[in-house]
């Protein structure tokens, strides 16, 4: 992807372990990767459609006066999480800040931290059965919106669907949502289930009756397979009430283990 870069910044900040650097200061040097598509801007040469690097230079130098933390980890990743959610162009970051005036007693060029930090691409399975079912599936989608590192893009049709699984209980309703997140997998597993607390699921048969069912359907194009978490979704390749919103909203989408598109693997069944 492309890059716009910026080199050694000098800020005068106080961040630091010891307090000493807390009250004198001292110099920081901050070095960015900006992961940006470029292509727009340069067609036009318009300077609207790319990230204004003075711009970035600016908010980095106040976000390092307007904060102290005590290591440069912290100050690096909120940073890096502050840019990404100031500047919408920037898909990915990397960042480094330097302390060449780190206070050892001893000769050295610098000390540094490094993050790359990034914006990722969820889709998730929505889906209700008891109660205002549309009413639930609202609410679920407006509480991811509503969390800090989560932006929904888009949101399927909502289709009436039977249940599966042999317990007799009344249709589900069933959507698909695209969620671009900087939380990880794991986190994100943890916000759908605070989500379906808050939303008062009841677990009380398995495949039974929910006021909202909250599954990750895949996250960029990883295969993950923990105690807790599977990704891609087990029964996202085979259940149509999964596959009829997915290509709603990302019929091109692979599935990154079958290789199948999601029109593909919805034309199979
Ligand atoms: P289901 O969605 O299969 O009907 P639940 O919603 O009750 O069942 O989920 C039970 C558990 O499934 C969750 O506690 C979670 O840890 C686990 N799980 C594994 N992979 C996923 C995933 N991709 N998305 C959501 N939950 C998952
Ligand atoms: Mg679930």
């Amino acid at each position: 992807m492309d890059r716009i870069t910026i080199s050694n910044l000098e800020v005068f900040a106080y961040h630091g372990v010891l307090k000493e650097e807390n009250a004198l200061g001292q110099k920081f040097l901050v070095s960015a990767e900006l992961y940006t598509d470029i292509q727009e801007a340069a067609d036009g040469d318009d300077i609207t459609k790319s990230i204004n690097y003075a711009s970035v230079c600016k908010t980095i130098e106040a976000f390092l006066k307007e904060h102290t933390y005590k290591l440069i980890e912290t100050t690096a990743d909120r940073l890096a999480v502050h840019l990404l959610k100031t500047y919408g162009r920037i898909e990915k970051i990397r960042l480094e800040i330097k302390k060449p005036w780190a206070p050892i007693l001893m000769t050295l060029d610098t000390v540094s931290v490094i993050v790359e930090r990034g914006w990722h691409q969820a889709y998730l399975g929505i889906g209700s059965n008891l109660g205002d079912k549309e009413a639930n599936l609202n609410e679920a989608v407006r509480l991811l919106n509503e969390d800090e590192d989560c932006i929904v893009k888009q949101v399927s049709s909502f289709r009436i669907t039977e249940p599966v699984g042999g317990v007799e209980q009344d249709d589900f309703l069933n959507g698909a949502v695209y969620v671009k997140t900087l939380k990880s997998a794991h986190a994100l597993l943890q916000l759908i289930g605070k989500i379906e607390k808050a939303l008062k699921r009841e677990r009380i048969i398995h495949w039974g009756p929910r006021t909202i069912d909250l599954d990750i359907l895949f996250y960029d194009d990883e295969v993950i397979q923990t105690k807790d978490l599977t990704i891609p979704h087990p029964e996202a390749a085979n259940r149509r009430f999964v596959l009829d919103p997915m290509c709603d909203i990302a019929p091109w989408l692979r599935h990154p283990v079958l290789g199948d598109t999601m029109l593909q693997l919805k034309d199979k069944l």
